[in-house]
Protein backbone atom coordinates (compact mmCIF):
# COMPACT_ATOMS: atom_id res chain seq x y z
CA UNK A 1 0.00 0.00 0.00
CA UNK A 2 1.19 3.75 -0.65
CA UNK A 3 2.36 5.33 2.07
CA UNK A 4 1.68 9.43 3.34
CA UNK A 5 4.52 10.96 4.81
CA UNK A 6 4.58 13.46 7.54
CA UNK A 7 2.98 16.09 5.51
CA UNK A 8 -0.29 13.84 4.29
CA UNK A 9 1.45 13.73 0.65
CA UNK A 10 1.94 10.01 -1.43
CA UNK A 11 4.92 7.86 -1.85
CA UNK A 12 5.28 6.72 -5.04
CA UNK A 13 4.84 2.52 -5.45
CA UNK A 14 8.15 0.76 -5.51
CA UNK A 15 8.17 -1.70 -8.38
CA UNK A 16 11.25 -4.40 -8.54
CA UNK A 17 11.34 -6.49 -11.53
CA UNK A 18 13.77 -9.96 -11.79
CA UNK A 19 14.68 -12.70 -14.08
CA UNK A 20 17.36 -14.92 -15.75
CA UNK A 21 19.46 -13.31 -17.90
CA UNK A 22 18.04 -13.51 -21.11
CA UNK A 23 14.26 -13.69 -20.49
CA UNK A 24 13.32 -10.64 -21.70
CA UNK A 25 13.37 -8.13 -18.72
CA UNK A 26 14.99 -5.00 -20.21
CA UNK A 27 13.30 -5.52 -23.39
CA UNK A 28 9.85 -5.56 -21.39
CA UNK A 29 10.44 -3.02 -19.03
CA UNK A 30 11.57 -0.76 -21.51
CA UNK A 31 8.33 -1.02 -23.61
CA UNK A 32 6.42 -0.71 -20.85
CA UNK A 33 8.09 2.72 -19.82
CA UNK A 34 7.35 4.05 -23.10
CA UNK A 35 3.97 3.28 -22.15
CA UNK A 36 3.72 4.38 -18.68
CA UNK A 37 5.66 7.46 -18.56
CA UNK A 38 5.41 8.05 -15.12
CA UNK A 39 7.13 5.03 -13.66
CA UNK A 40 11.15 6.10 -13.17
CA UNK A 41 13.69 3.43 -14.35
CA UNK A 42 16.58 3.45 -10.98
CA UNK A 43 19.56 3.53 -13.22
CA UNK A 44 22.18 0.62 -11.42
CA UNK A 45 25.62 1.05 -10.10
CA UNK A 46 27.66 -1.81 -11.88
CA UNK A 47 31.25 -3.11 -12.03
CA UNK A 48 30.78 -4.63 -15.30
CA UNK A 49 31.93 -3.74 -18.29
CA UNK A 50 29.83 -1.61 -20.53
CA UNK A 51 28.28 -3.50 -23.35
CA UNK A 52 28.48 -1.69 -27.30
CA UNK A 53 26.13 0.81 -27.23
CA UNK A 54 25.56 1.58 -23.48
CA UNK A 55 26.04 4.81 -22.29
CA UNK A 56 26.94 5.78 -18.69
CA UNK A 57 24.25 7.29 -16.42
CA UNK A 58 21.71 6.26 -19.43
CA UNK A 59 21.86 1.90 -18.84
CA UNK A 60 23.96 1.79 -16.04
CA UNK A 61 26.78 4.33 -13.96
CA UNK A 62 29.58 1.66 -14.84
CA UNK A 63 32.13 1.97 -12.04
CA UNK A 64 35.98 0.76 -10.82
CA UNK A 65 35.40 -2.51 -8.05
CA UNK A 66 37.43 -0.44 -6.05
CA UNK A 67 35.24 2.85 -6.00
CA UNK A 68 32.07 0.55 -6.04
CA UNK A 69 33.52 -0.99 -2.75
CA UNK A 70 34.17 2.28 -1.85
CA UNK A 71 30.07 3.28 -1.97
CA UNK A 72 28.82 0.14 -0.16
CA UNK A 73 31.15 0.79 2.98
CA UNK A 74 29.28 4.71 2.73
CA UNK A 75 26.79 3.20 3.00
CA UNK A 76 25.02 4.50 -0.68
CA UNK A 77 23.02 1.91 -1.74
CA UNK A 78 19.68 0.31 -0.56
CA UNK A 79 20.53 -2.49 -2.13
CA UNK A 80 23.71 -4.65 -3.79
CA UNK A 81 24.86 -7.86 -4.89
CA UNK A 82 27.18 -10.05 -6.65
CA UNK A 83 25.58 -10.98 -9.76
CA UNK A 84 27.41 -12.69 -12.59
CA UNK A 85 31.21 -11.78 -11.11
CA UNK A 86 30.01 -8.30 -11.46
CA UNK A 87 28.44 -6.51 -8.45
CA UNK A 88 25.39 -4.36 -9.18
CA UNK A 89 23.57 -1.77 -6.55
CA UNK A 90 20.75 0.36 -7.11
CA UNK A 91 21.23 3.92 -4.95
CA UNK A 92 19.56 5.06 -2.01
CA UNK A 93 19.21 8.85 -2.24
CA UNK A 94 18.01 8.19 -6.08
CA UNK A 95 15.05 6.17 -5.20
CA UNK A 96 13.92 7.77 -1.91
CA UNK A 97 14.07 11.28 -3.67
CA UNK A 98 12.17 10.36 -6.34
CA UNK A 99 9.20 8.07 -4.15
CA UNK A 100 8.88 10.85 -2.04
CA UNK A 101 8.15 12.96 -4.43
CA UNK A 102 5.08 10.92 -5.15
CA UNK A 103 6.58 9.12 -8.68
CA UNK A 104 6.24 5.14 -9.20
CA UNK A 105 10.21 3.59 -9.63
CA UNK A 106 11.46 0.74 -10.76
CA UNK A 107 14.34 -1.42 -10.31
CA UNK A 108 15.59 -3.97 -12.61
CA UNK A 109 17.59 -6.49 -10.11
CA UNK A 110 18.63 -9.79 -9.10
CA UNK A 111 16.83 -12.01 -6.43
CA UNK A 112 18.96 -11.03 -3.94
CA UNK A 113 18.77 -7.67 -4.28
CA UNK A 114 14.88 -8.07 -4.16
CA UNK A 115 15.20 -9.67 -1.27
CA UNK A 116 16.94 -6.52 0.64
CA UNK A 117 14.65 -4.33 -0.94
CA UNK A 118 11.66 -6.56 0.51
CA UNK A 119 12.95 -6.10 4.08
CA UNK A 120 13.19 -2.09 3.79
CA UNK A 121 10.38 -1.63 1.48
CA UNK A 122 7.78 -3.96 2.30
CA UNK A 123 5.51 -1.79 0.04
CA UNK A 124 7.46 -3.00 -2.56
CA UNK A 125 5.55 -4.88 -5.39
CA UNK A 126 7.96 -7.38 -6.94
CA UNK A 127 7.61 -8.75 -10.38
CA UNK A 128 9.59 -12.34 -11.63
CA UNK A 129 9.49 -13.25 -15.62
CA UNK A 130 10.27 -16.56 -16.71
CA UNK A 131 11.17 -17.49 -20.38
CA UNK A 132 9.11 -20.03 -22.32
CA UNK A 133 11.66 -22.66 -21.93
CA UNK A 134 15.19 -23.48 -21.39
CA UNK A 135 16.04 -23.71 -25.11
CA UNK A 136 14.42 -20.71 -26.00
CA UNK A 137 16.17 -18.74 -23.02
CA UNK A 138 19.34 -20.20 -24.31
CA UNK A 139 18.39 -18.78 -27.77
CA UNK A 140 17.24 -14.96 -26.74
CA UNK A 141 20.90 -14.73 -24.64
CA UNK A 142 22.89 -15.79 -27.86
CA UNK A 143 20.70 -14.08 -30.20
CA UNK A 144 21.04 -11.00 -27.99
CA UNK A 145 24.33 -11.21 -29.47
CA UNK A 146 25.35 -8.74 -26.68
CA UNK A 147 27.75 -11.40 -24.14
CA UNK A 148 30.71 -13.65 -24.87
CA UNK A 149 30.42 -17.75 -25.17
CA UNK A 150 31.79 -17.58 -21.84
CA UNK A 151 29.75 -14.94 -20.25
CA UNK A 152 26.62 -16.51 -21.70
CA UNK A 153 27.23 -19.89 -20.35
CA UNK A 154 27.75 -18.40 -17.26
CA UNK A 155 24.63 -16.73 -17.20
CA UNK A 156 22.88 -19.97 -18.41
CA UNK A 157 24.23 -21.76 -15.27
CA UNK A 158 22.79 -19.24 -12.93
CA UNK A 159 19.53 -18.69 -14.43
CA UNK A 160 18.62 -22.28 -11.91
CA UNK A 161 19.89 -20.43 -9.13
CA UNK A 162 17.40 -17.28 -10.15
CA UNK A 163 14.26 -19.27 -11.27
CA UNK A 164 14.57 -21.10 -7.83
CA UNK A 165 13.81 -18.03 -5.78
CA UNK A 166 10.82 -16.68 -8.22
CA UNK A 167 8.21 -17.90 -5.89
CA UNK A 168 9.64 -15.07 -3.41
CA UNK A 169 7.84 -12.62 -5.95
CA UNK A 170 4.73 -11.21 -5.88
CA UNK A 171 3.83 -11.92 -9.22
CA UNK A 172 5.19 -14.13 -11.86
CA UNK A 173 4.96 -13.70 -15.73
CA UNK A 174 5.73 -15.93 -18.45
CA UNK A 175 7.47 -14.16 -21.54
CA UNK A 176 6.52 -16.12 -24.21
CA UNK A 177 4.54 -14.03 -26.87
CA UNK A 178 5.92 -10.83 -26.15
CA UNK A 179 2.80 -8.60 -26.63
CA UNK A 180 0.92 -10.79 -24.01
CA UNK A 181 3.70 -10.81 -21.47
CA UNK A 182 3.61 -6.86 -21.65
CA UNK A 183 -0.30 -6.35 -21.42
CA UNK A 184 0.65 -8.59 -18.49
CA UNK A 185 3.08 -6.10 -16.72
CA UNK A 186 0.94 -2.92 -17.45
CA UNK A 187 -1.93 -4.98 -15.71
CA UNK A 188 -0.48 -5.37 -12.50
CA UNK A 189 1.45 -1.69 -12.27
CA UNK A 190 -2.53 -1.03 -13.11
CA UNK A 191 -4.06 -2.86 -10.56
CA UNK A 192 -1.85 -1.75 -8.36
CA UNK A 193 -2.68 1.89 -8.80
CA UNK A 194 -6.20 1.27 -7.68
CA UNK A 195 -5.54 0.00 -4.54
CA UNK A 196 -7.59 1.10 -1.86
CA UNK A 197 -5.05 2.85 0.33
CA UNK A 198 -4.03 5.23 -2.88
CA UNK A 199 -7.06 6.07 -3.61
CA UNK A 200 -8.78 6.62 -0.42
CA UNK A 201 -6.19 9.28 -0.21
CA UNK A 202 -6.08 10.65 -3.85
CA UNK A 203 -9.79 10.54 -4.23
CA UNK A 204 -10.22 12.73 -0.42
CA UNK A 205 -12.38 15.04 -2.01
CA UNK A 206 -14.64 12.70 -3.56
CA UNK A 207 -15.12 10.46 -0.68
CA UNK A 208 -15.73 13.73 1.77
CA UNK A 209 -18.65 14.63 -0.74
CA UNK A 210 -19.90 11.23 -0.91
CA UNK A 211 -19.55 10.82 3.29
CA UNK A 212 -21.39 14.41 3.35
P1 LIG B 1 20.88 -8.65 -18.11
O1 LIG B 1 20.71 -9.95 -17.42
O2 LIG B 1 20.91 -8.70 -19.57
O3 LIG B 1 19.94 -7.59 -17.59
O4 LIG B 1 22.40 -8.26 -17.78
P2 LIG B 1 23.03 -7.21 -16.80
O5 LIG B 1 24.49 -7.47 -16.76
O6 LIG B 1 22.59 -5.82 -17.17
O7 LIG B 1 22.43 -7.57 -15.37
C1 LIG B 1 22.77 -8.81 -14.76
C2 LIG B 1 21.94 -9.04 -13.50
O8 LIG B 1 22.18 -8.01 -12.54
C3 LIG B 1 20.44 -9.02 -13.75
O9 LIG B 1 19.87 -10.10 -13.00
C4 LIG B 1 20.01 -7.70 -13.18
O10 LIG B 1 18.67 -7.74 -12.75
C5 LIG B 1 20.96 -7.54 -12.02
N1 LIG B 1 21.10 -6.15 -11.62
C6 LIG B 1 21.18 -5.02 -12.39
N2 LIG B 1 21.24 -3.91 -11.63
C7 LIG B 1 21.18 -4.34 -10.33
C8 LIG B 1 21.19 -3.66 -9.07
O11 LIG B 1 21.26 -2.43 -8.97
N3 LIG B 1 21.14 -4.45 -7.96
C9 LIG B 1 21.07 -5.81 -8.02
N4 LIG B 1 20.99 -6.48 -6.89
N5 LIG B 1 21.05 -6.48 -9.18
C10 LIG B 1 21.11 -5.76 -10.32
P1 LIG C 1 17.17 -9.57 -20.01
O1 LIG C 1 17.07 -8.08 -19.74
O2 LIG C 1 16.17 -10.35 -19.20
O3 LIG C 1 18.55 -10.12 -19.92
P2 LIG C 1 16.58 -8.83 -22.79
O4 LIG C 1 15.44 -7.86 -22.58
O5 LIG C 1 17.91 -8.27 -23.14
O6 LIG C 1 16.71 -9.81 -21.52
O7 LIG C 1 16.08 -9.90 -23.86
C1 LIG C 1 16.93 -10.91 -24.35
C2 LIG C 1 16.69 -11.07 -25.84
O8 LIG C 1 15.42 -11.69 -26.06
C3 LIG C 1 16.67 -9.75 -26.60
O9 LIG C 1 17.34 -9.91 -27.82
C4 LIG C 1 15.17 -9.48 -26.79
O10 LIG C 1 14.94 -8.70 -27.93
C5 LIG C 1 14.60 -10.89 -26.93
N1 LIG C 1 13.22 -11.04 -26.47
C6 LIG C 1 12.64 -10.48 -25.40
N2 LIG C 1 11.36 -10.88 -25.25
C7 LIG C 1 11.13 -11.74 -26.28
C8 LIG C 1 9.98 -12.51 -26.69
N3 LIG C 1 8.83 -12.50 -26.02
N4 LIG C 1 10.11 -13.28 -27.78
C9 LIG C 1 11.28 -13.33 -28.46
N5 LIG C 1 12.38 -12.62 -28.13
C10 LIG C 1 12.32 -11.84 -27.05
P1 LIG D 1 17.24 -7.08 -30.88
O1 LIG D 1 17.88 -7.15 -29.51
O2 LIG D 1 18.25 -7.08 -31.98
O3 LIG D 1 16.27 -5.93 -30.96
O4 LIG D 1 16.35 -8.40 -31.05
C1 LIG D 1 16.93 -9.69 -30.99
C2 LIG D 1 15.89 -10.76 -31.30
O5 LIG D 1 14.89 -10.76 -30.29
C3 LIG D 1 15.20 -10.49 -32.61
O6 LIG D 1 15.74 -11.31 -33.60
C4 LIG D 1 13.76 -10.86 -32.34
O7 LIG D 1 13.45 -12.13 -32.84
C5 LIG D 1 13.61 -10.91 -30.86
N1 LIG D 1 12.74 -9.85 -30.43
C6 LIG D 1 13.10 -8.58 -30.12
N2 LIG D 1 12.08 -7.86 -29.72
C7 LIG D 1 11.01 -8.66 -29.81
C8 LIG D 1 9.64 -8.45 -29.53
O8 LIG D 1 9.18 -7.37 -29.18
N3 LIG D 1 8.83 -9.51 -29.70
C9 LIG D 1 9.29 -10.69 -30.12
N4 LIG D 1 8.41 -11.68 -30.24
N5 LIG D 1 10.58 -10.91 -30.41
C10 LIG D 1 11.44 -9.91 -30.23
Amino acid sequence: MNTADANGALEGTLFVVAAPSGAGKSTLVNALLEREPDISLSISHTTRPPRPGEMYGRHYYFVERAAFEREISEGIFLEHAEVHGNLYGTSRTTVSDLLCQGKDVLLEIDWQGARQIRKSKPDCVSVFILPPSRVELERRLRGRGSDSAEVIERRLHNSREEISHAHEFDYIIVNDQFDDALADLQSIVHAVRQRAGLQWKRHENLIAELLA
